[in-house]
């Protein structure tokens, strides 16, 4: 196999920094997502790629507690990927971190990896909390694990959920929206790919789910837009978010992040096509050319 679609073994740390210092980052996991998909040889490039700034931030700029040497510790904060098929951009953060062994990612969708197309807590991956995948599901899972941190434990951590724009066509993320409200949710913070792409086109023509700020705030919600490619823009997203959980201000946190899906790579970007579709080993090679 060409080298340049090895997998190096740089970490990295979960720690304050400058905008900048995210470029590096991102670059690395969109270069992961493209080197698991081509060795998958199935699987999703587009999402994956388009939130790959939001997940440099929220897991490598101290907005989101957790030992990765210690998967389990009791006062973690929780990710959950409610849109499920971006997994890439999970695993390439979660190997990143530390939690598993970089070559692991060579293992994506591979018959009995802990890598599989959707997330499943049953595989035994570290850093994974929910088995996900059914669209709509995981931000009912996230709104549920926020009540229990929230009034029964009682603690301080917060629940982050992904998911996607698209997503927001099934109606059980509207119940979710409606529980966090009513149970004051301030430790949970929702994360919306607002990319304006699912697999069969533009969300606005094939169920129009805008506009979203407006939706979000009449459902009792503290909105924040966002470039989701501006590094400024997603730490300022993230900082609020943190100083209203710690103010208890009552209301739960949507951070609507306007990205392009495939981001990075000219032949992807913006293109529903790639929604659900592997790089061959031509393009390939020629997404790690651009992404460095
Ligand atoms: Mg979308």
């Amino acid at each position: 196999m060409n080298e340049l679609l090895k997998f190096d073994e740089k970490l990295f740390k979960n720690q304050k920094r400058k905008a900048q210092e995210f470029e590096e980052i991102a670059i690395e996991i969109r270069r992961d997502i493209i080197k698991m998909l081509f060795q998958a040889k199935s699987g999703h490039s587009g999402g994956p790629l388009g939130i790959a700034d939001i997940f440099a931030v929220l897991f490598f700029g101290a907005y989101m507690n957790y030992k990765a040497e210690e998967p389990s510790w009791k006062e973690r904060d929780r990710f959950i990927l409610s849109s499920g098929h971006y997994c890439p951009v999970l695993y390439s953060a979660l190997a990143r971190a530390g939690f598993y062994p970089v070559e692991e990612m060579a293992t994506l969708r591979k018959f009995g990896s802990r890598l599989q197309g959707h997330p499943g807590r049953d595989m035994g991956l570290p850093g994974i909390e929910a088995s996900t995948g059914s669209l709509g599901q995981g931000i009912s899972i996230a709104v549920g694990m926020a009540i229990s941190d929230k009034y029964l434990d009682k603690n301080e951590q917060k629940v982050f959920c992904l998911t996607g724009d698209g997503e927001l066509q099934e109606g059980s993320c509207w119940e979710a929206a409606m529980a966090a409200s009513n149970y004051k949710l301030d430790n949970l913070c929702w994360i919306v790919d607002n990319n304006d792409c699912q697999i069969d086109g533009r969300v606005q023509d094939v169920m129009n789910i805008y506009p979203l700020d407006e939706k979000f705030k009449s459902f009792g919600f503290n909105v924040i837009v966002c470039d989701g490619h501006n590094f400024e823009d997603i730490i300022s997203a993230f900082e609020q978010f943190s100083n209203n959980s710690k103010k208890k201000i009552g209301k739960p946190c949507v951070i609507i992040a306007e990205t392009k899906m495939g981001r990075a790579v000219s032949f992807m970007e913006d293109k529903h096509q790639w929604h659900g579709n592997p790089p061959n080993e031509e393009q390939a090679l020629i997404a790690l050319k651009e992404l460095k």
